[in-house]
Formats: structure tokens, sequence, C-alpha cells
């Protein structure tokens, strides 16, 4: 079957960056915009993942490159951006996805380098993606995706998750000032906060057994994902980010997009 869609792809003849694309929600996006036609770069610190992904979207003869990049490194991502101006000279779709859950602990307890940590992948990341991807989006306008949380957003109760969330909410604040700051490019940004999705951020997470000490507990009617009663999927989010990327969505920037089967209006 020829899976080729040169014709018709909504995102055909565009060049989009995706972080932490070597797994999950990023991977999905990657195959997602591959399929629409986008030519592609992938960051992540994991090499081998963003070397599967290239080979991978090769079925849809489109263009990828892998660039092994720490987002919470200028040094490495002013790399990556070089490597992308030789390589493509402009972007046109900027998606900042990379981020951890990192160390879960009771606030009395958590390390200043923890919550560091987690600050400087998860916010600090998405102010570097998106400082150094403006001079490669202005000349002819794009779309800047992030990807933040409910977590922060409108949920509060996953305790151990404080720093976390402030990342999460930062991403908000931040994504807000850029849409406005950058509509004079015609660069829009807009910000998906998913619930909890099937993927392997477990990975990422450094739960302390100090805090059962600090956790409330909290029952929840039957099913924490009203919808579809269990975590949504990468794919699903893929969507929604093909949506935020392409045309389809020309008019909407500074907007947060909930995609959560209704988990964060239950569990707020
Ligand atoms: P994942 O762990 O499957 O994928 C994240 C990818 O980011 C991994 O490939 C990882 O190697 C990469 N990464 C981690 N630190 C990095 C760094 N410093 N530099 C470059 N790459 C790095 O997790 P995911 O669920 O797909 O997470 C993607 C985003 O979605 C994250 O920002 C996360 O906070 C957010 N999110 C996830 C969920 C969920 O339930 N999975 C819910 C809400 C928000």
């Amino acid at each position: 079957m020829n899976t080729h869609q040169t014709a018709t792809g909504r995102l055909q003849g565009k060049i989009a960056l995706i972080t932490g694309a070597g797994s999950g929600i990023g991977k999905a996006a990657a195959l997602k915009f591959a399929s629409e036609g986008a030519d592609l770069v992938l960051l992540d610190v994991k090499e081998e993942a963003m070397e599967e992904v290239c080979r991978k979207v090769q079925q849809y003869k489109v263009d990828c490159l892998s660039i092994e990049t720490d987002v919470s490194s200028e040094i490495q991502l002013a790399s990556a951006y070089r490597q992308i101006r030789d390589h493509y000279g402009r972007l046109d779709i900027v998606y900042a996805n990379a981020g951890i859950n990192g160390v879960l602990a009771p606030i009395e307890l958590m390390d200043f380098d923890d919550w560091n940590t987690t600050l400087q992948v998860n916010l600090s990341g998405t102010f570097l993606t998106v400082k150094h991807a403006v001079p490669l989006l202005k000349d002819k306008g794009g779309s800047i995706l992030i990807t933040s949380s409910i977590n922060g957003n409108r949920v509060f109760s996953n305790i151990g998750f404080s720093a976390y969330s402030s990342t999460k909410a930062g991403q908000v604040a931040f994504a807000k000032m850029a849409a406005l700051e950058l509509a004079q490019y015609h660069i829009r940004v807009n910000v998906i906060c998913p619930g909890a999705i099937d993927t392997n951020i477990g990975e990422n997470t450094e739960r302390t057994p100090e805090l059962d000490s600090v956790t409330i507990p909290v029952e929840y009617p039957e099913g924490s994902q009203p919808l579809e009663d269990g975590p949504g999927s990468a794919s699903q989010v893929a969507k929604l980010a093909l949506f935020l990327a392409s045309e389809d969505s020309s008019h909407i920037s500074g907007t947060t997009v909930y995609i959560d089967g209704a988990e964060s209006l239950l569990r707020g």
C-alpha cells in the first residue's frame, strides 16, 4: 500500500521540529506530522530511539534529521539549531514537548537540585526551544506548540508534583506571553494540556517513599477518566497537535487545549 500523501498532506512542504521525539507524545506527533507530508527535525536525549522514529517515517518519503540534544542545555540547543539552519534554512512548526515528571517528594524534603532539574528540563527547555526557533520562524510565520499538562493548570491534587506542576503552569504563562509578542511575525503559540496518557513517562519519574507521609487520600468516583474510562493514547494527542500545527487553526493563538477525557473536571 502506498501511504505517501504528497497531494493531500495537510503539512506538505512544512518543516517541523519536535523535542522529546523518541517516545510517547513526541514520537506519535512525528509519525502524524510525517504522514501529512512534513519534513522533520527530531530532538531527544535518546539517539537510538529517534533514529528508529526516523526509519519509521521513511514510509512517508519525508526528510528526517535527528539530533541528540538535551533541551536543558543552551549550548546543545544552539548547536542543534545551527545544524537545522544549515540543513533546512527555516522552520514552520516547533513542538516543545520534551519533559520529565522528575523527583516527586514532599516540599520540605525536596532537594534543590531535583527541583532545579525538573525546572530546567520542562520550563527552561521550553524557553530555549522557542527562543532559538524564532529566527528560523519569523520570516514566514509558523506554529509553536507546547506540551503542558492538566497538572499545575486544572489539577492540584497530585501531592509530590510541586516542581512538575510549577513548570506546567509556567509553560502556559510563557506561551501566552509568546503568543502576543510573536503575533507580529505571524507565529502562533498554543498549549496542549494532556491528562493521563499512555507513554513511557514513568521512566522519568522518581517517587520518593517519604511521599506517603504527606499524601492526602482522595476517593474518586469509579474511573478517573470519565469519557473513556482509561488513559488517552499518544496518537490522540498527536491528532490535536496536527490541528494546532496546520492552517486549520490559523486564527488560534494563545490558547490552552485540554485533552484528558474530562479527567481534570473530576479531579481538580
Ligand atoms: P515520554 O517519556 O514517553 O517521552 C518524553 C521524551 O522526552 C523521551 O523520549 C525523553 O527521552 C525525552 N526527554 C526527556 N528529557 C529530555 C531532555 N532534557 N532533552 C531532550 N529530550 C528529553 O513521555 P510523554 O508522556 O510522551 O511526555 C511528553 C510531554 O507530555 C512531557 O512534557 C510531559 O510532561 C507531558 N505530559 C505527559 C502526560 C502523560 O500522562 N504521559 C500527561 C501530561 C503531560
